[in-house]
C-alpha cells in the first residue's frame, strides 16, 4: 500500500463518505477526504438537522396559538425569521466542526476543495494537486434537480431556503415530495401563504395513500392551497421584486418565493468517471454491486450518488459496510427491506413495509388495521385534526407487512415499530402488549 499516498481518498465529507473514512482509518488504512463545499453533507449542512430545527421553531405557533386555553397568557408575541434562522445556521456551524474534529481525531486528511478522478487510483484536486490511492471512494451524494422552464434562475432551491433574507410572506413550492410537504409546513406554520403546484394529483407516492390523502385533508384545512395538475410555463421578476409565476391558461400568481423540490440527482457532473472507465445508469447514478464496488475494480461508491435508497441513515451503513469489507476483513452487505421512514409534514406522517396497495398487488387479500383517533394533544388545538394508524398484515399467518401512520410524533412512534417489522412479528404481538395509558403510541396495540 506504501506505492500510494492514501490508502483511501474519499470524495466528499458528507454521512456516507464521513463514516466510511473514520471506520476505514479505525481499521488502519492512511485516509484522505475531498470535500468542496462543507464537512457534514447535505443532512447536516442543507436538509435533515437544519429542516427539523425549523420545524421545531415553527411548532412553536401551533402552542403558543391555544396556550391561553391552558392558562398562559404571553403578550407581544411575534415571530422574527431572522432570529430562528440564525440559530439554526448557527447549530449547523458548531455539528460542521463536530465532524471536523471527529476526521481529525482518526487522523483523515481533509482538503476542502473539489477531487477530480483521473485513474482508477488518482485524483487531482482543484489547487493542482495530483494524489493517488489504493481504494478510491465516491460519496458526492445528490444535489436539487431544476426543471427547465424560463426565469427558473429567480426560483431557489432548499440548498437556499436555509439563508433567506426574509420570511417569504406568499411562498409556492413546486413538488409533491418530502421537501416540498415538510417546507410548506414549516412555512404554513409560521404564517406564509403557502401553494403548493404538483404536476399530477399524487404526492408523496411511495406512502400509503390513506395516510397521505388525511395528511392533504389537514394541510387543506390549515390553509396550504395546493394546485394539482399544475406546472410552472415561467417566473417573471416584478419591479418590486416580487415573481409573477405562470401557471397557464391565464392563471398567474404572484409570489415572494417559489421554492423548487422536485426531487436530487446524483452529483457527479465533472467527477472524471470516464477516466476510470465508470459508466453511469440511466437515471445518472453510479452503479455498484452489493459491496458498494463500481465497474472499477479500485473504485467504490455509497450513499445518494447510487441513487438506491436516498436517506442519512442508508449512506451511513452502506459507508460502514464499505469500510468494513475492504479495510475490515469483513465483507458486509446491507439489507434494504423494511426501511422506516417519515416526512416531517405538520403533522407528520411516516411509513414501514408494503402500504395496502402494494401488499394487495403482491398478496391479492390482506387484512387491514386501523385507528382514527383524536389525538388528545389536539384537544386542546383549534384543529380538531385526527390521527389515523394502520397495520397490514398477511391474511393467513397475520404476519405484519407494513404499519403505516400519521399524527404527532408519528416518526418516534415509528422507529420502534419498524422493529416489531423487521423482526417479522405478528399482530398478535402487538395484541399481546399492554396499552401505555395515555399515550398515542397505545393505539398500536388497539388497532381494530
Ligand atoms: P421526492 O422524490 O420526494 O419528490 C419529488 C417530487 O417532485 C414528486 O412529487 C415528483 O412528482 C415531482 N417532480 C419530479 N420531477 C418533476 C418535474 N420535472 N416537474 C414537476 N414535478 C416534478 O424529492 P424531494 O426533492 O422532495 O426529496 C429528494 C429526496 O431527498 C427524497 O426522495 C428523499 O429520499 C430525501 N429526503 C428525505 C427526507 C426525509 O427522510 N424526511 C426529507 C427530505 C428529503 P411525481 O411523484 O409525479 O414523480
Amino acid at each position: 500500500m506504501a506505492d500510494y499516498d492514501f490508502d483511501l481518498f474519499t470524495i466528499g465529507a458528507g454521512s456516507g463518505g464521513v463514516r466510511a473514512s473514520r471506520i476505514a482509518a479505525a481499521h488502519g488504512a492512511r485516509v484522505a477526504v475531498a470535500e468542496e463545499h462543507r464537512v457534514g453533507g447535505t443532512c447536516v449542512i442543507r436538509g435533515c438537522v437544519p429542516k427539523k430545527m425549523l420545524v421545531y421553531g415553527s411548532m412553536f405557533a401551533e402552542e403558543l396559538s391555544h396556550a391561553d386555553t391552558l392558562g398562559w397568557t404571553i403578550e407581544g408575541k411575534s415571530f422574527d425569521w431572522a432570529t430562528l434562522r440564525d440559530f439554526v445556521n448557527s447549530d449547523v456551524d458548531r455539528l460542521e466542526g463536530l465532524y471536523g474534529k471527529t476526521l481529525a481525531s482518526h487522523e483523515v486528511t481533509v482538503f476542502a476543495e473539489r477531487a477530480t478522478i483521473t485513474g482508477p487510483h488518482s485524483v487531482r484536486l482543484a489547487s493542482g494537486k495530483e494524489v493517488t490511492a489504493k481504494y478510491i471512494l465516491i460519496a458526492t451524494g445528490a444535489w436539487p434537480a431544476m426543471p427547465d422552464f424560463p426565469g427558473v434562475e429567480h426560483c431557489i432551491s432548499s440548498n437556499e431556503v436555509f439563508h433567506l433574507g426574509q420570511q417569504p410572506k406568499c411562498l409556492m413550492v413546486v413538488g409533491g415530495g418530502y421537501i416540498a410537504m415538510e417546507f410548506a409546513g414549516i412555512f404554513n406554520a409560521l404564517g406564509s401563504e403557502v401553494t403548493v403546484v404538483n404536476r399530477t394529483d399524487r404526492i408523496l407516492r411511495s406512502y400509503d395513500e390513506q395516510i397521505v390523502d388525511r395528511m392533504l385533508h389537514i394541510a387543506m384545512g390549515r390553509g396550504i392551497d395546493f394546485r394539482m395538475h399544475s406546472q410552472i410555463k415561467r417566473v417573471d421578476k416584478g419591479d418590486d421584486g416580487r415573481l409573477l409565476v405562470d401557471l397557464g391558461e391565464t392563471n398567474t400568481v404572484k409570489v415572494d418565493q417559489v421554492l423548487i423540490a422536485t426531487g436530487r440527482n446524483p452529483k457527479t457532473d465533472g467527477l472524471g468517471l470516464e477516466n476510470a472507465g465508470i459508466e453511469l445508469a440511466a437515471n445518472g447514478s453510479i452503479p455498484v454491486d452489493e459491496y458498494n464496488r463500481t465497474s472499477c475494480d479500485s473504485i467504490y461508491a455509497v450513499g445518494d450518488v447510487t441513487d438506491r435508497v436516498q436517506l442519512t441513515p442508508v449512506a451511513i451503513r452502506e459507508g460502514h459496510a464499505f469500510a468494513d469489507t475492504v479495510f475490515g476483513n469483513n465483507p458486509r452487505t446491507i439489507d434494504y427491506s423494511a426501511i422506516p421512514s417519515a416526512v416531517f409534514s405538520q403533522p407528520p406522517l411516516a411509513g414501514v413495509g408494503m402500504t395496502e396497495s402494494k401488499a394487495r398487488q403482491t398478496y391479492g387479500d390482506v387484512k387491514v388495521y386501523t385507528s382514527d383517533f383524536r389525538p388528545m394533544k389536539n384537544i386542546f388545538s383549534p384543529h380538531a385534526e385526527r390521527g389515523l394508524y394502520k397495520m397490514i398484515v398477511d391474511q393467513t399467518s397475520e404476519k405484519i407487512l407494513g404499519i403505516h401512520m400519521i399524527g404527532p410524533e408519528s416518526p418516534e412512534i415509528m422507529q420502534v415499530a419498524a422493529v416489531a417489522l423487521k423482526a417479522g412479528l405478528t399482530k398478535q404481538a402487538f395484541d399481546d402488549t399492554v396499552a401505555l395509558h395515555p399515550s398515542m403510541a397505545e393505539e398500536l396495540v388497539l388497532l381494530k
